[in-house]
């Protein structure tokens, strides 16, 4: 098998049996901007078997589909219209009791605690990081482990080989969410997760200007979700998965570049005299699980940082030139948001501070700045912040 950079580009392109190339010879697949398709077929093949946009089978949906189970090394891939949509498709469709991580984004948690308990699937979130100690909070109807690979915002790393093993002994099906650490950095396929979620919103596409989701997984899994996805309606529209297809070219060459800045201004932002903590899994190699070390080829552009109360943090973030007050994460541009006041303002208080998100962390989204420039912006933006 070819490697992860040399996938990112070719695999699921189509060959055709005639030996001719593909779409017309046209080297970048093209925008299919049609809701339906010329039905070529005699007999009645099902629902699921006509072609039309909805149900996620036009000619771009195959090739983002074959190229992201390919550079997973997942059996099977689906888009989603967004995040959201592939982890709720992903949830509804597996229909059984949850079990969570604490450690999970604002959309998830409030999806698990407050949405899909009215639709009669309850889920229990862990009480602790200690994976060993779930044995005994797992309910006896629990069916899905979900978890996500490093966490938002405060960059928590799991024991992910104890997650499976658990799941294995006790017939669940695991589920990660691995957009943060991208397939760059992680590869959960490998581990033995069924099921790997991600935002397509930030790394995959990487640049800010779609809203998409992906999961990847089992064979039967999938086709289950893609069912229940098909009647659900949150299909991937087609200027969506070419702009998805495009991003993914360049995944591996941001996202190393990404590790090597985030790190790099971690680095220069905790010898800072306003900075309290920082999250950096690089500067805090002893938080990492020892299972963890050899299966991480780097943690990601994202990092926090603490400058202790909220006055303080809104003056740095009003203060800062390039980096831009914005949620979401993993584009060009480098973003900061205080979690807070965007991904965790419903999570409650209490729950929050046992978690270390409190109202003087920002989180940052490294961008593909020259690392100087951010260097020189936080610094300036912390300056006065200590001043004022
Ligand atoms: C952004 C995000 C989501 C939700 O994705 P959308 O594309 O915004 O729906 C889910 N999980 C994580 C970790 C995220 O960062």
């Amino acid at each position: 098998m070819s490697k992860l950079e040399t996938r990112l580009i070719h695999a699921g392109r189509p060959h055709r049996s005639d030996g001719q190339a593909p779409f017309e010879g046209a080297l970048v697949t093209p925008i299919f901007q049609t809701s339906t398709f010329h039905d070529a077929s005699e007999a009645d093949s099902g629902y699921d078997a006509v072609r039309y946009t909805r149900l996620s089978n036009g000619p771009q949906h195959l090739v983002v589909h074959e190229r992201l189970a390919a550079l997973t090394e997942h059996e099977l891939a689906l888009t989603s219209s967004s995040g959201m949509a592939a982890i709720s498709a992903t949830l509804l469709a597996l229909g059984g009791r949850v079990f969570c991580s604490r450690h999970l984004y604002g959309g998830t948690s409030h999806l698990v605690t407050h949405d899909l308990p009215r639709l009669n699937i309850p889920c229990d979130i862990a009480t602790t990081d200690d994976v060993a100690a779930w044995r005994d909070e797992l309910h006896p109807d629990t069916r899905v482990l979900y978890v996500e690979s490093i966490s938002n915002p405060t960059n928590t790393i799991l024991d992910l080989p104890a997650v499976v093993d658990l799941a294995r002994e006790r017939g669940l099906i695991a589920v990660i969410d691995n957009t943060f650490a991208s397939p760059v950095n992680f590869l959960p396929a490998r581990l033995g997760f069924d099921l790997e979620i991600h935002s397509a919103t930030k790394y995959l596409n990487g640049h800010s200007d779609v809203i998409a989701g992906v999961v990847m997984g089992r064979h039967d899994l999938i086709r289950q979700i893609l069912s229940l996805q098909n009647h659900l309606g949150g299909s991937l529209d087609p200027h969506a998965l070419f702009l998805l297809e495009r991003g993914l070219k360049t995944l591996a060459l941001r996202v190393r570049h990404q590790n090597v800045s985030a790190l790099t201004l971690a680095r220069s932002l905790e010898g800072h005299p306003a900075v309290r903590s920082t999250t950096h899994p690089g500067l805090h190699p002893e938080r990492i699980p020892v299972s963890m070390r050899p299966l991480l080829g780097g943690v990601g552009g994202m990092f926090s940082f603490d400058v202790g109360d909220e006055a303080s943090a809104l003056r740095v973030l009003k203060a800062l030139r390039i980096a831009t007050h914005a949620p979401s994460l993993g584009g060009p541009e480098t973003l900061v948001t205080r979690p807070v006041a965007t991904s965790h303002t419903s999570m409650p208080v209490a729950a929050r501070e046992a978690l270390g998100i409190g109202p003087g962390l920002i989180r940052v989204s490294v961008g593909l700045e020259h690392v100087d420039d951010l260097i020189a912006d936080f610094t300036q933006a912390l300056d006065v912040s200590l001043v004022s």
